[in-house]
């Protein structure tokens, strides 16, 4: 009988500290709810506090989702959804697991950035920790507060840059508790080794700094000197904590996304989602794409609306996949352009930020996307600038004119900010579009033809990758793991998605594909010497062992 808080076998009887009764009932990780069977009734003290019917697991689910289904708006049901999550934390993974790609758009995009918006507004209950500016000298004591010890992997925002939302200040805690939910709903990593960490260094949020409900610090946001420090503080206090935690950086503004990248990638384990992981999921995309297309990665030309964050850690995975085909630096980079705010990202360009600097080619001024697609002839074109409809039909249809077989990402989040939708994409390219999205459009009826396109979602790397690291205890995440990350993403890609325009596997195979990129990961910390423990016999079992199982078990026999 294995004890839940261990893992280990439970001694009969149970032990001291297991509770009973309401207690057993109000406690989120070990309640069961109408499952408690008749013998755990008589002996855990339920008799009477539930209603006489047992019911099996299957049961509660089909309860939860009759009522999850019920219900219209997404807010009400990321809400009930929460309200589960806190009563029977088990029902709540299983529901997720068996029901990921109705379940997934509510408890992340589109659904969490209204709830992020939201926050002060339908706050019930506390989950995870907030660090913030006031904690200054103390950030160690706030994570001895976290109740367990052996938490494995902290996902942190400052709240800055909230998918394509903006600042929302503290109120971004909905992304780090709902990455989180995915990393053990996608690849099985224990809820207890989760930890959301809210950095909280205020807002220049207006409207937030005035709504009397806001519950962050009310106060404009920390900068420079003053917010280094602070971070100083919180990675440092990290490591006295929780000594073999991989940190995930998620949702910072790109002022100090790079900037803390660069600082902390060699110094401790840990990665930033949206350069690195987004950069995995495209790259896959682009590989399973170029399976339908016939080319190789080296003969293309892609072409970013926005040169951020995302599109940054995406050219440059692109760029090392080019170099892997044989071109050097140089001419790889040369295959990738970005195009931004103030137009063509081009080297005659004054003022230009850092990290657009190594994408800056020689080219005349383009203030115009469709005139770019005109100039450049790209055969992808990759949104991650969060403008909504800027893939605006002149744009597709000089692409579906130059390719036969057009590759278009709208990759913003929440939808709200698609470059385009499915159905754009596939009507002004005569269905000829290679089409993924950052958040979820139904599949899509054009003459005649059925196409599902699907998410290029982040969901599909980071829990594989974090569940490999946490499971050889790796001391770094490099980049080779995100490249081998990508390559086997895309090898799990089935001939009959990519015939009915599906870029990814179906959702429903991502445990399936988690434990794959678990597997593969550990395998490259092994052999770029970065992992903390011998490796094991039969690596693939081991990572197996390791994933949790959102099944319940018998208390008492
Ligand atoms: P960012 O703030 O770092 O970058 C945004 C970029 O867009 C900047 O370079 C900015 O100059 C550019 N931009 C702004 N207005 C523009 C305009 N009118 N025309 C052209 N460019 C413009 O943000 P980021 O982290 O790179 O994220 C951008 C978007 O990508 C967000 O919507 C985010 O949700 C989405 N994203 C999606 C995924 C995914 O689906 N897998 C992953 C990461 C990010």
């Amino acid at each position: 009988m294995p004890n839940k808080k261990s893992g280990a076998p439970l001694p009969p009887p149970l032990p001291e500290w297991f509770p009973r009764g309401v207690s057993l009932l109000r406690d989120p990780a070990l309640n069961k709810g109408t499952a408690f069977s008749d013998r755990e009734r008589d002996v855990l003290g339920l008799r009477g506090l539930l209603p006489p019917h047992v019911s099996s697991q299957d049961e509660q689910v089909h309860r939860v989702m009759e009522n999850f289904r019920g219900l219209d708006s997404p807010l009400e049901r990321y809400l009930m959804l929460e309200g589960l999550h806190d009563r029977n934390e088990e029902l709540f993974f299983r529901v997720v697991t068996d029901h990921p790609d109705e379940i997934m758009p509510v408890i992340y995009t589109p659904t969490v950035g209204l709830a992020c918006q939201e926050f002060g507004h339908i706050y019930r209950s506390p989950r995870g920790l907030y660090v913030s500016a006031e904690d200054r000298g103390r950030v160690a004591e706030v994570l001895r507060n976290w109740p367990n010890r052996d938490a494995r992997i902290i996902v942190v925002t400052d709240g800055e840059r909230i998918l394509g939302l903006g600042d929302l200040g503290a109120n971004g805690m909905g992304i780090p508790i709902g990455k989180l939910a995915l990393y053990t709903a996608c690849a099985g990593v224990h809820p207890r080794r989760c930890l959301p960490v809210m950095f909280d260094v205020g807002t220049n949020n207006e409207t937030l700094l005035e709504d009397p409900l806001y519950l962050g610090l009310r106060r404009r946001r920390l900068s420079g000197d003053e917010y280094d420090a602070l971070m100083a503080e919180f990675i440092e206090a990290t490591q006295q904590v929780f000594p073999e935690i991989v940190v995930q950086f998620e949702d910072f503004a790109n002022h100090n996304a790079f900037r803390l990248l660069e600082t902390y990638r060699d110094r401790i384990c840990c990665f930033n989602d949206d350069i690195q992981g987004t950069a995995a999921v495209a790259l896959s995309g682009i590989l399973s794409a170029l399976r339908v297309t016939g080319g190789r990665i080296s003969e293309q030309t892609f072409l970013f609306l926005g040169a951020g964050e995302a599109a940054r850690g995406i050219a440059d995975l692109l760029s090392a996949a080019v170099v892997a085909d044989g071109l050097d630096e140089a001419a790889a980079r040369q295959r990738c352009w970005m195009f931004d705010s103030r137009g063509l990202v081009v080297r005659s360009r004054g003022g230009l930020a850092e990290h657009k600097q190594a994408f800056a080619h020689e080219h005349e001024p383009v203030s115009n996307f469709r005139e770019a697609v005109e100039a450049l002839r790209p055969t992808a074109i990759i949104g991650v600038g969060a403008v909504p409809q800027a893939f605006t039909c002149d744009v597709i249809e000089a692409m579906a004119k130059f390719n036969h077989r057009p590759i278009i990402f709208a990759l913003s989040n929440p939808t709200s900010m698609a470059e385009c939708t499915a159905e754009q994409a596939y009507a002004h390219s005569e269905g000829r579009a290679l089409f993924a999205s950052g958040s979820p459009f139904d599949p899509v009826e054009f003459q005649g033809r059925r196409f599902v396109p699907r998410q290029g979602n982040n969901s599909y790397i980071f829990p594989g990758v974090g569940l490999g690291a946490v499971a050889v205890q790796a001391t770094r995440i490099t980049d080779r793991m995100f490249m081998t990350a990508a390559r086997t993403l895309a090898d799990t890609v089935l001939e009959e998605d990519l015939a009915q325009g599906s870029v990814f596997p179906a959702l429903g195979r991502v445990r399936e594909v988690s434990a794959d990129i678990a597997f593969a990961v550990a395998e490259v910390a092994f052999s770029q010497g970065v992992a903390g423990i011998q490796r094991p016999d039969d690596l693939r079992g081991y990572i197996r062992q390791q994933m949790y199982d959102p099944h319940y078990f018998n208390f008492v026999e």
